[in-house]
């Protein structure tokens, strides 16, 4: 009788892949059994009839669970000196470190939901889940994934999840997260579990309150996202004005208020239940203050059985934002929210299970032609990238704002949760935290290579000098090209990096430039002129005195300067004037953001940003309805590059704003922005006889100007290369890190 020994490897850990060889196994009458190696994978004999066999190994491909991923199968001849009658499931080997297995948190399953709402043991049990579905990441301490590592530790399983655990036909066989109404965390509403606590909190919500919901990964603010004044009162208590805010809705409310595709529609009911960047649909019941100025909402279906309880209550959609004070990461623990949200939060729905670590929900938004990241966080974290690095494992710790991290060994990158802004202590502990877990949770000691930013002023930076190991300083928008080429396996790229700030080499603020890029190193061969930041940080805060700099750059002195500037309504403009005319506390940027922030502003758009990227997003708003006018593009050479000439671009805008409406203008900004970059791109690939050309940085997510730059790029008859797989801004830059530096050896 044949018999073979297969070797499987790829997410096959804690995803219920053994009950389900040995369900396939059975069922195609085979002897046998399975076993997990490990790092290695899984081992699985097999002994039977050679059809069997045959059917077992589609089988195993076509019907595997979901959270599996098989990135190969090894099969080879094997003579045993005996297969066990009929087929078992063995223990786990020691051998390896069983790492690559931790699946990310994932969306209750529709098994699970139907067991929710049915007649069954697991009855409106918010916390129901199986070997199929449900947190992963936020719930594990260490390798290897077992219940004692978790943080359902604490919640020992009665009779009928024990059953279940051990029965290997079961859904939840060796389900860590098993747990019930009898055993399992309990919810409870602002201090009482009495009662039912997701009708009380539905209630709350029905009547305008605001409530704190604890959900997988952290806690968020949840409110009527249709009434005006309930988003408004959130807005007040959180100090926050203008930034948008995620919105949660039912798959029959999504229509109402957002235009989704098929493709669109396919992701965000998928697995990893992503919250996705939509257009607005006209007429939509949202209050105006769910995304003021923008004309594109972010949206999300429940992922949880609270959400699913809560919405078989609501007939509305929710604000659904994370929970946290300014400048601190998402909010995981109860006491803390019971103290720290008096005063923002009117009730609280919290449950008694800990969140080992926490992980923001994940932000993706289609943009030119692409699927983007936005945050890879909750649904992805921390599933590897394999990428083709020879070398050994090594630690990047990111950028400072939209910060991850990332470890690489073996062939494998594991990209972090979001961490967010590394520039408060709060913050760069989570930061501290977040690298132990990474650690702990794929069997890793800190490795003795480091990676992180040029800059010197960075904790970041600090900290990797601290660590004592070997440092690797990567140039900001070297590492946003390096992930676009760890992406695809490129060798070689011209790339264009655009985005908001980061250090050049020179102790300059780049922010957009034309690379030629190996994965080693780079030279800075084009890109945007320089012009002066007057104020420094204040000229991000206020972008209407990047409109005093570029202006005067381009030689606008005393009177015209204020003739132009005195309608603008910026602030301190005697200041600024004297700070540009004295060369005082005025810094020089290339970057691509904020010029878009200074055509903002000029426009009346945004005269001044409350939340990072607000004045360029508001201008895609507005260029949505423009049609761009095609201006003569002006190009000069600043210390031998040639580069866009910003000054002289922003006359053209000017000599346009008095006969054409604003979106037409702010269409042409992002057209001659779009087309100038492609222009020198091009221009280098022919230079340096590149064939590949790369976009990355934050100003990538602006679908107007990606599309202008893949039509050029495509014109030329080159190809285009945008990340997909990981955030084209900062949240990239420490899988950028891990590219350089384990290239640089
Ligand atoms: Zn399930
Ligand atoms: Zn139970
Ligand atoms: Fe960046």
């Amino acid at each position: 009788m044949p018999q073979k020994r297969l070797i499987v490897k790829g997410i096959v850990q804690g995803v219920g892949f053994r009950p389900f060889i040995y369900r396939i196994a059975v069922q195609n009458g085979l002897n046998g059994w399975v076993k997990n190696l490990g790092d290695a994978g899984v081992e699985v004999i097999v002994a039977g009839e050679g059809a069997g066999i045959e059917r077992f190994l589609r089988d195993l491909v076509e019907r595997r669970p979901p959270l599996a991923e098989i990135d190969g199968v090894e099969v080879e001849e094997f003579t045993p000196d005996s297969v066990p009658r009929g087929f078992e499931i063995r223990g786990s080997s020691s051998e390896g470190r069983g790492s690559g297995t931790i699946p990310p948190d994932v969306a209750i399953c529709d098994e699970c939901l139907n067991d929710v709402r049915g007649e069954t043991r697991y009855r409106r049990y918010w916390a129901t889940s199986c070997v199929n579905c449900g947190p992963r990441f936020t719930v594990i301490e260490r390798l290897p994934y077992d219940r004692p590592r978790t943080s359902m530790d604490e919640f020992p399983m009665c009779d009928d999840c024990r059953y279940e655990y051990t029965d290997p036909l079961d859904r939840r066989y060796h389900a860590q997260t098993i747990a019930c109404p009898r055993c399992g965390p309990k919810l409870s509403f602002s201090g009482c579990s009495a009662g039912d606590p997701i009708k009380e909190a539905a209630a709350a919500l029905r009547g305008g309150a605001i409530v704190a919901i604890k959900g997988i990964g952290g806690i968020h603010l949840a409110c009527d996202a249709t009434r005006e004044e309930v988003v408004l009162r959130l807005r007040r208590r959180l100090a926050r004005p203008m930034q948008p805010f995620a919105l949660m809705a039912t798959g029959e409310l999504l229509p109402k208020i957002a235009v989704v595709s098929a493709k669109e529609l396919e992701l965000m009911r998928g697995l990893r239940r992503p919250i996705v960047v939509l257009d607005k649909q006209e007429g939509s019941p949202l209050a105006p203050s769910v995304a003021p100025g923008l004309h594109n909402v972010a949206v999300m279906l429940p992922y949880t059985g609270i959400h699913y309880l809560l919405f078989d209550e609501l007939g509305f959609p929710l604000v659904m934002t994370s929970a946290n004070l300014p400048g601190e990461p998402m909010m995981i623990d109860n006491r803390e929210a019971e103290e720290r949200l008096k005063g923002i939060a009117d009730d609280l729905l919290l449950h008694d299970r800990r969140i080992v670590s926490r992980c923001d929900d994940s932000v993706v938004r289609r943009s030119g032609g692409g699927w983007r990241f936005l945050r890879r966080s909750r649904g992805w974290a921390p599933t590897p990238l394999e990428v083709g690095l020879d070398c050994e494992p090594l630690l990047a710790l990111g950028p400072e704002l939209d910060a991850t991290i990332a470890l690489y060994d073996d062939g494998k990158c594991y990209i972090s949760q979001y961490i967010g802004d590394i520039d408060d202590v709060a913050s760069f502990e989570y930061l501290r935290a977040s690298i132990d877990h990474l650690l702990r949770i794929t069997g890793r000691d800190l490795p003795q290579h480091l990676a992180c930013d040029l800059h010197p002023r960075f904790l970041t930076t600090g900290l990797a000098e601290e660590l004592g190991r070997r440092v690797t300083r990567v140039q900001h928008h070297h590492a946003h090209l390096a992930s676009v080429m760890g992406e695809y396996g490129l060798e070689e790229t011209v790339g264009i990096a655009v985005d908001g700030i980061g250090y050049g080499s020179d102790g300059a603020i780049w922010g957009g430039e034309i690379l030629l890029a190996t994965r080693a190193d780079f030279e800075r061969v084009g890109g945007l002129s320089t012009v002066p930041m007057p104020g420094g940080d204040l000229a991000t805060r206020f972008p209407g005195r990047m409109v005093a700099g570029i202006l005067h750059e381009g030689g606008m002195r005393g009177g015209e300067l204020r003739d132009r500037l005195k309608f603008r309504d910026l602030r301190e403009l005697e200041a600024v004037i004297w700070q540009l005319e004295s060369g005082t506390n005025v810094h020089k940027t290339s970057s691509a953001g904020r010029f878009l922030d200074a055509v903002s502003a000029w426009l009346g758009i945004c005269p001044e940003r409350t939340y990072e990227g607000e004045p360029a997003m508001k201008l895609e708003a507005a260029a949505e309805s423009g049609r761009p006018i095609e201006i003569p593009l002006q190009f000069k050479q600043e210390e031998g590059r040639t580069v866009l000439d910003i000054p002289a671009l922003f006359r053209e805008l000017v000599e346009l704003e008095g006969g054409h409406p604003a979106a037409d203008v702010a269409a042409t900004a992002q057209w001659a922005l779009a087309r100038g970059l492609a222009e020198l791109a091009i221009e280098a690939t022919r230079a340096h006889g590149t064939r590949a050309v790369s976009l990355s940085g934050g100003v990538a997510y602006n679908d107007f100007i990606a599309r202008m730059i893949a039509e050029a790029v495509a014109e030329a008859g080159l190809g285009l290369f945008v990340n997909e797989r990981v955030p084209c801004g900062d949240g990239g830059i420490s899988f950028g890190q891990v590219i350089v530096a384990g290239s640089r050896n």
